[in-house]
């Protein structure tokens, strides 16, 4: 099945046979809830004979996400607990993200941010805001890597796009910009001469992390587009999400590793899945996670290997889910420690931040 346009309503992933007649009534709930977009690359990409689809899972909408448990919260990883400015998350001193658009390609099933992306989401930042978001940026000299994240930067214009690194390319302190996108696998045809220009900066090193979470995602046009990034001089890693369906299990995230790898893009994150509303059903427990994360070990090169990582409900950042840091305790209950010492319950519990 091809398509000429994203599909974004439950009436038009039926008609595309992606949706089987008793599931629709569930997935209409689903979707006037939470944004749906599926590209044409991903509608060719996915196999509707297959019920357990691994592309399908990440990207159909399914009755599942009806429900949400206690310990799910609107902002998992505490955005907006970090947020000085619009369109700012300062959490760590010496990095920030940038959100200037709250619109992905695609959305994302198990997407963290759920409750913020999509048309009825936070939207783009509008101009003065933009200004006010550089300007906190420019005024802090220990802010040396602006991470643009949101939603997807990579749908923004190359215009746009240019305006803004332009913009960072004159504050003397920022020496690193990251894209963190999934454009290059799920609308590959975008990634064209004028985008990958528009991603340098002068005097800036350029990182593009690209998020997939299955090998089949690299199509030979995936394949293409990421080529184009590389070859242009920007250097790649990768972020993966640990979910239940669709990469949990040692074969296919050693393969998904080795294809970053060959892509010339270095496995850097593999998340476990935040605690976004409706997503249990994605869910590992940390220590199904963490023995599939050891049976890579020995299995694939060191060079393949991803950092295992949970982002702290709450905002208080990111620990080695396979680190000391993580410890076990009696009731069941995980302790984490921060990147500042501080001790956190995991699961946490019910209005706990
Ligand atoms: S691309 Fe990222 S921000 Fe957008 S829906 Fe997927 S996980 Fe969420």
């Amino acid at each position: 099945m091809t398509a000429a346009r994203s599909l974004t309503t439950i009436g038009e992933l039926s008609a595309a046979g992606l949706v089987p007649e008793e599931k629709q009534a569930g997935m209409a709930a689903v979707a006037a809830r939470y944004a749906v977009a599926v590209t044409p690359a991903l509608v060719s990409l996915i196999d509707g004979g297959d019920p357990e689809d691994p592309i399908a899972r990440q990207f159909i909408p399914d009755a599942a996400e009806l429900t949400t448990l206690p310990e799910e919260r609107a902002d998992p990883i505490g955005d907006l607990a970090h947020s000085p400015v619009e369109g700012i998350v300062h959490r760590y001193p010496d990095r920030v993200l940038l959100k200037a658009v709250h619109v992905c390609p695609v959305y994302c099933r198990f997407c963290f941010r759920r409750e913020m992306v999509g048309p009825e989401g936070l939207g783009t930042l509008s101009a003065k805001a933009l200004d006010t978001a550089i300007g906190y940026i420019a005024g802090r000299p220990e802010i040396w890597e602006v991470i643009l994240t949101g939603g997807d930067p990579l749908v923004l214009s190359p215009r746009r796009l240019q305006a803004i690194m332009e913009r960072l390319s004159a504050v003397p302190h920022v020496k690193v910009v990251r894209f963190h996108t999934r454009v290059p696998v799920v609308d590959p045809a975008r990634i064209d001469a004028a985008l990958v220009e528009a991603l340098k900066a002068s005097g800036k090193a350029t990182y593009l992390a690209l998020h997939a979470n299955h090998p089949r995602e690299f199509t030979a046009e995936a394949r293409a587009a990421i080529a184009r990034i590389v070859d242009a001089g920007i250097a790649m890693i990768s972020q993966t999400v640990l979910l239940r369906g669709v990469n949990d299990d040692a074969a296919v995230l050693a393969d998904l590793m080795r294809t970053f790898v060959e892509n010339r893009i270095k496995p850097y994150y593999l998340h476990h899945p935040d605690l976004a509303p409706g997503t249990a059903h994605f869910r590992l427990t940390l220590a199904e996670g963490s023995a599939l994360v050891e049976s890579l070990r020995g299995r694939i090169s060191g060079l393949c290997q991803p950092a295992y990582i949970l982002d702290i409900p709450g905002g208080h950042g990111k620990v080695r889910a396979d680190s000391m840091a993580v410890e076990e305790a009696d009731d069941g209950c995980f302790r984490l420690r921060d990147f500042r010492g501080m001790t956190h319950v995991y699961p946490p519990e019910e209005g706990a931040v």
